[in-house]
C-alpha cells in the first residue's frame, strides 16, 4: 500500500480569520482518503531539528523564528503571524518531507500530504513558507551513499525562487520550475530549468510544454532520486494562480511523473503543494489525483470495490 505521511497539526493551528491558507484542506484530504478506504498507510513525522536546518538556512535566521525574536517585517513577508503552533507545525512539515524522502527510497514512491515551501530563502521566508522542505528533503537524501543528484520538479504555479536561489551554486540538486510567468514572486531567479507559461495555459498546452522538458531533465541530468511539489494551483478554478488547467489535466500530469520515473526507476517524493479556494473541500479531489496517480502506477492491484 502507497506510503502518506500525515500529521494532525498539519490542520491546527491559529491563523487569523479570513486568512488565504487553505488550513482545513490537509485533514479533509487525509479523512477523504481514509474514510474512501484508498490503499494508503498513514506515516507520522517527527519535527525537524534546527542542525538541520542551518544545513541550509542562514543560522541567524533560523534563531530569530526558533526564538520569536524575528522581525515583524520579515513575518509579514512569510504571510503569517508567529506563533510556536506555527513553528511546531512548520518544523512538523518539514520532518514529514524527509520523511517521505526516506519512505520513497524505501518503497520507490511516498506522497507527502502537506508540504512545498519553495518560496523560503538562505535567510528569509516569503508567501507561507519559513523554511524550505524540498531543498531540506533533498539535502536529506544526499546523506544517502547511492544518491548523488536529486532532481526538484515544482510544477506549483507560482514560481520555485527560494529553491532557486538556495540551489543556485550547487550541481547536485537540479531545479525544474513549471509556473505562470504573470504570477507571484515577482522576482524569479534562475532555476536550472525554468518553463515560464503565459496567463490562461489551457491543459492541453501545458501538457505539451511540460511533458517534453520533463523527460529532457531526466535524460539530460539522470538523478537518482526525483522530489515532486505537485501543486494544484494551475487549476482554471483557484483563486491565486492564472492558469487553465482542468481537473483531469492535473490527473494527466501527475500519471506523467510518476510514469516517467517508474519508466527510469528513479524513486519519487511528491508533496501536495499549493492549491487556494475558499472552500478548501474543493481542493480535495485535486490533490487526491497525486495519490490516484502513484496507486495506478506503483499499486495497481490494491484498489478494490470499496474505494470509491
Ligand atoms: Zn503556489
Amino acid at each position: 500500500m502507497l506510503p502518506v505521511v500525515y500529521h494532525p497539526i498539519y490542520s491546527d493551528f491559529p491563523i487569523p480569520d479570513g486568512h488565504r491558507y487553505p488550513l482545513s484542506k490537509y485533514r479533509l484530504l487525509k479523512e477523504h482518503l481514509i474514510d474512501n478506504n484508498w490503499p494508503v498507510v498513514e506515516h507520522r513525522p517527527e519535527r525537524l531539528e534546527s542542525a538541520q536546518l542551518k544545513a541550509i538556512h542562514d543560522p541567524e535566521y533560523v534563531d530569530a523564528l526558533l526564538s520569536g525574536t524575528i522581525p515583524l517585517v520579515k513575518m509579514r513577508r512569510i504571510g503569517f503571524p508567529w506563533s510556536d503552533a506555527l513553528l511546531q507545525r512548520s518544523l512538523t512539515s518539514l520532518g514529514g518531507t524527509t520523511l517521505t524522502v526516506d519512505l520513497a527510497l524505501a518503497h520507490g514512491v511516498a506522497i507527502h500530504l502537506t508540504g512545498g515551501y519553495h518560496h523560503s530563502h538562505y535567510d528569509f521566508g516569503g508567501g507561507f513558507c519559513l523554511f524550505n522542505d524540498l531543498v531540506l528533503a533533498a539535502q536529506h537524501a544526499l546523506a544517502y551513499p547511492h544518491i548523488d543528484k536529486v532532481l526538484i520538479v515544482d510544477c506549483d504555479v507560482h514560481h520555485g525562487d527560494g529553491t532557486a536561489s538556495l540551489t543556485a551554486e550547487r550541481d547536485d540538486i537540479i531545479t525544474l520550475s513549471v509556473h505562470c510567468e504573470k504570477n507571484f514572486p515577482s522576482r524569479k531567479p534562475d532555476s536550472t530549468i525554468d518553463l515560464p507559461l503565459p496567463i490562461g495555459t489551457d491543459s492541453e498546452s501545458y501538457l505539451h510544454a511540460f511533458l517534453p522538458c520533463l523527460k529532457l531533465a531526466l535524460a539530460q541530468h539522470q538523478p537518482d532520486m526525483v522530489i515532486y511539489d505537485a501543486g494544484v494551483d494551475i487549476h482554471i478554478d483557484d483563486e491565486l494562480g492564472y492558469l487553465s488547467v482542468c481537473h483531469e489535466g492535473i490527473a494527466k500530469r501527475d500519471a506523467a511523473v510518476f510514469d516517467a520515473c517508474a519508466d527510469h526507476q528513479i524513486p519519487v517524493a511528491a508533496v501536495i503543494g499549493g492549491g487556494y479556494r475558499t472552500d478548501h473541500a474543493q481542493l480535495v479531489p485535486l490533490h487526491a489525483e497525486l495519490v490516484r496517480a502513484a496507486i495506478n502506477t506503483y499499486y495497481p492491484t490494491t484498489w478494490n470495490e470499496t474505494n470509491e
